[in-house]
């Protein structure tokens, strides 16, 4: 990779006080829709004006957008309100059909980041632009995915580069529309840390209620923007309506989140220990969720000795799992005595459970 200093050129020179902030609807719909919330984002943080054009369904039969007669209504959108302009491009024509409209930032969605093929396409189009160009993060939870994105538009010498986490897709429930995985987003600004990293909340949560919050987590993850669907009537968005918020709330969010940006040493401190702090609830908060799922695997081990009418308590097997955990705990810097105390409470906690299950 060459120097990624260079990636956030564009976003340091836009000089911003505040987080970057796209915004605008999932999709465009009419002429009308596009201007009217455009002009109600005017005046507001809103950096660059988002629209899908070409809009990526996970079924056919949705509504797919309006194309490029929607590119016409974003020109506009710049002329009346000065706003940058921003859309997602899928393939070579998207790109070339966006650059001749003059769109300042184009994003490659994460239904294309799966796809070396496509985004290697997307590269030769865009060849040598100073658009800025963002790489939403593959549907899947695919690190070298989402690097191997990076590194083809950086071969191609497109240097205004970013990022966009949008959580991942999955096949549990989950609270989330895709799980954020922030120890994902954190690998990538740890490997890349120039590379200015924008957060989605719209697509990971899937419901305006929760966007404040994953947006402050990002804001204390030392994430450097957001993107926000916001629509006049989110109700009605022809596209992902729970998820979009109203220009008022959209204001009302930015008014409302904790953004840290003094530079005093004292201030820089509390960003470290605050960002340090972010990443520490997020670990914690996997932790405790691999511990329920590995509670209710213990219980589907429960019904089965009860069936089989075998004791709770098998020692043999127990030690070994002890052992194999010893050694696992001391490859990675945990001491015996504590990987035994950790373990110890574990296997009680799942004998107890079992016992219930048992004398159920
Ligand atoms: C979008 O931003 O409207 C979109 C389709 O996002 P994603 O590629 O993250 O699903
Ligand atoms: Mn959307």
């Amino acid at each position: 990779m060459k120097n990624t200093k260079e990636m956030r050129t564009w976003l340091d020179d836009l000089q911003l006080n505040h987080p970057l902030v796209i915004a605008g609807p999932c999709s465009a719909e009419t002429e009308n829709q596009v201007l009217k919330i455009a002009h109600e984002l005017k005046d507001t943080d809103v950096n660059y004006y988002r629209a899908g054009i070409w809009k990526p369904r996970t079924r056919p039969g949705n509504f797919e957008g309006v194309g490029a007669l929607g590119l016409k209504w974003l020109q506009k959108v710049k002329e009346e309100t000065g706003l940058k302009t921003a859309t997602e491009v899928a393939n070579r024509t998207h790109v070339e059909l966006a650059l001749e409209h003059d769109i300042d930032l184009l994003w490659i969605g994460a239904r294309s980041t799966v796809s070396p093929f496509i985004v290697q396409e997307i590269a030769d189009a865009l060849k040598g632009t100073d658009k800025i160009v963002l790489v939403k993060n593959p549907v899947n939870p695919d690190l070298p995915l989402w690097l191997g994105a990076i590194e083809r538009l950086n071969s191609a010498d497109i240097k205004n580069l970013g990022v966009i986490h949008r959580g991942f897709s999955t096949y549990e429930k989950s609270k989330y529309r895709n799980n954020p995985e922030w120890q994902i987003a954190i690998e990538l600004q740890t490997r890349f840390p120039d590379l200015p990293l924008i957060n989605d909340p719209s697509h990971i949560t899937g419901k305006r209620d929760m966007i404040f919050d994953v947006s402050q987590t990002a804001l204390d993850l030392n994430f450097d923007g957001l993107m926000i669907e916001t629509h006049v009537d989110p109700d009605n968005a022809w596209s992902d309506a729970a998820q979009q918020v109203t220009p008022d709330r959209l204001v009302q969010i930015m008014q409302d989140l904790r953004i840290r940006k003094e530079t005093d040493p004292e201030a820089d401190y509390n960003n470290q220990l605050n960002n340090l702090r972010a990443q520490i609830d997020v670990v914690d908060h996997q932790l405790i969720e691999l511990l329920g799922k590995r509670m209710k695997v213990a219980d589907g081990i429960g019904q089965l000795k009860k069936q089989k009418n075998v004791a709770v308590l098998q020692s043999k097997r127990w030690n070994e799992i002890l052992g194999k955990m010893v050694l696992e705990g001391s490859d990675n810097g945990l001491s015996e005595e504590f990987v035994l105390r950790l373990f110890k409470a574990i296997h009680q906690e799942s004998i107890n459970h079992q016992e219930k299950i048992i004398n159920k």
